[in-house]
């Protein structure tokens, strides 16, 4: 018995000491699987950043353009930070809310510069920021959505087209636009850069427990609903940011930390001095403002889409927006809706896309999808379960969802998934709830006219 005890004890004790060792070891923090080229992350990059500047109302002012350079480039330094052409601008917003392209050019609103409590949680999203461009999450992201052509198009000779590589990515639905896939994050990609963060501030002589104070902070804040942010929505809480971070300071050894300005301050003053700011005329007019429900609801009978493995019918108030069959909204001009950020939602319209089976089981790729869906777009739920039915004589499952419509009050998503060789072909009809009536007919006959297959 005694021996027994000894010997248990002795595991114990071992099993202890390993914990402790794997815990002194700084964890390895590197980019994952990527179909781009860092290349194209930069190519990339520069060209959202080019419409950014197009779209939003960046801020020229030169006393904050200096300083936020001054601050973003100390950081940008840092070995992590891995050497892309970084570039930081102020975009006037009170939203709190910041965000970096992939490749390096990042931009951070007004409002985000008044919440800051000091310098170094500004440093903090900037460093946390840098992170995800450093990681190529945005990248990772989309080379893991499983879009059937993204490989070919960013291999192949495609590239350099009309449009450069940002027109071809919006035929696949990448864009900035609604969730989009290049700027909302797992919770694994925030402790990523929560941790490469850390250590980018430590460099740059910014105590990286204010990042963890800041986030928190705005967590707190959001859910009292007293801070106008979708930071915390592309920026999901991976729960303990505080614990994680200074776990990691103590690996790299407390210091005294000394790289802020002094300016932070004064910088505030000049931020909440600025003249109100419109975004860009050309924007304003190219915008989806959304219409009455009337104009958006089909109407005026059916015309033909046709691509390359697929053929529907479509209400001919609609317009077709982008060609590829990997990814295709049909929608009414008045059912576009365009949001804080660039992002648009579609209120009236159908949502068309193709993804490579992830289980080589179309009930399971069905329930994935549903989840994906659901986690993408806030407030969505599911109201049904999957009704198995038949489109274009293949095997296929009706998902009823709502979510919120832009024009107020619920929205229903119909999911109709097909399956098809290696995949399936998915759609989703949005409709307004109380307007379903006017839409029943149009979706039934569009699901029935889908022909899917060369
Ligand atoms: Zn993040």
């Amino acid at each position: 018995m005694t021996h027994t005890r000894i010997t248990r004890f002795i595991f114990l004790g071992l099993l202890v000491a390993a914990t402790a060792f794997s815990q002194s070891k700084a964890k390895k923090v590197k980019p994952g699987f990527n179909l781009f080229s860092k290349e194209q992350d930069v190519q990339m990059g520069a060209e959202y950043a080019a419409q950014v500047e197009r779209e939003m109302p960046v801020v020229d002012n030169a006393e904050l353009n200096k300083w936020i350079r001054t601050v973003g480039e100390k950081l940008a330094k840092a070995p992590e930070a891995d050497k892309y052409p970084y570039s930081f601008k102020v975009v006037y917003d009170p939203s709190i809310n910041a965000f970096a392209l992939p490749g390096g050019p990042t931009f951070t609103h007004t409002g985000l510069i008044l919440a800051a409590d000091n310098e170094a949680q500004l440093a903090g999203v900037l460093a946390h920021e840098i992170s995800h461009v450093a990681l190529r999450h945005g990248t990772n992201q989309a080379s893991k959505a499983q879009l059937l052509q993204l490989p070919a198009m960013l291999g192949g000779q495609m590239l350099g087209g009309k449009g450069g590589l940002t027109g071809m990515l919006a035929q696949l639905g990448i864009g900035l636009g609604a969730n989009s896939l290049l700027l909302k994050f797992s919770r694994n990609a925030e402790t990523d850069a929560d941790i490469l963060g850390s250590r980018i501030m430590h460099q740059a002589g910014y105590n990286p427990i204010e990042m963890a104070r800041f986030f928190e902070k705005l967590e707190a804040e959001s859910g009292k609903g007293n801070w106008i942010t979708n930071m915390m929505s592309s920026h999901p809480n991976p729960g303990n940011r505080q614990k994680r971070i200074q776990q990691e300071i103590q690996l790299m050894g407390a210091k005294q930390y000394s790289g802020e300005t002094g300016d932070f301050k004064r910088i505030q003053q000049v931020a909440k001095a600025l003249p109100k700011m419109e975004k860009p005329k050309g924007a304003t007019a190219a915008a989806a403002q959304g219409g009455t429900v009337e104009q958006a609801r089909p109407q005026g009978g059916f015309k033909n889409f046709q691509t390359q493995g697929l053929q529907m019918q479509y209400p001919s108030n609609w317009e077709v927006f982008g060609q590829n069959t990997a990814n295709v909204t049909i929608a009414p001009r008045a059912g576009l809706f365009q949001q804080q950020g660039g992002q648009t939602a579609i209120g009236y319209g159908v949502v068309i896309n193709q993804v490579k089976s992830q289980s080589g089981d179309f009930a399971k790729d069905t329930q994935a999808l549903i989840q994906q869906l659901s986690q993408g777009n806030q407030g969505m739920r599911v109201s049904g379960n999957p009704r198995e039915q038949r489109v274009d004589n293949k095997r296929a499952y009706l998902t009823m969802l709502t979510s919120p419509s832009p024009w107020g009050g619920n929205e229903v998503d119909w999911l109709v998934t097909v399956e098809m060789q290696g995949g399936m072909t998915y759609f989703v009809f949005i409709a307004p709830e109380n307007d379903l009536n006017n839409a029943r007919g149009a979706f039934d006959q569009m699901i029935q006219s889908v022909r899917i297959g060369q």
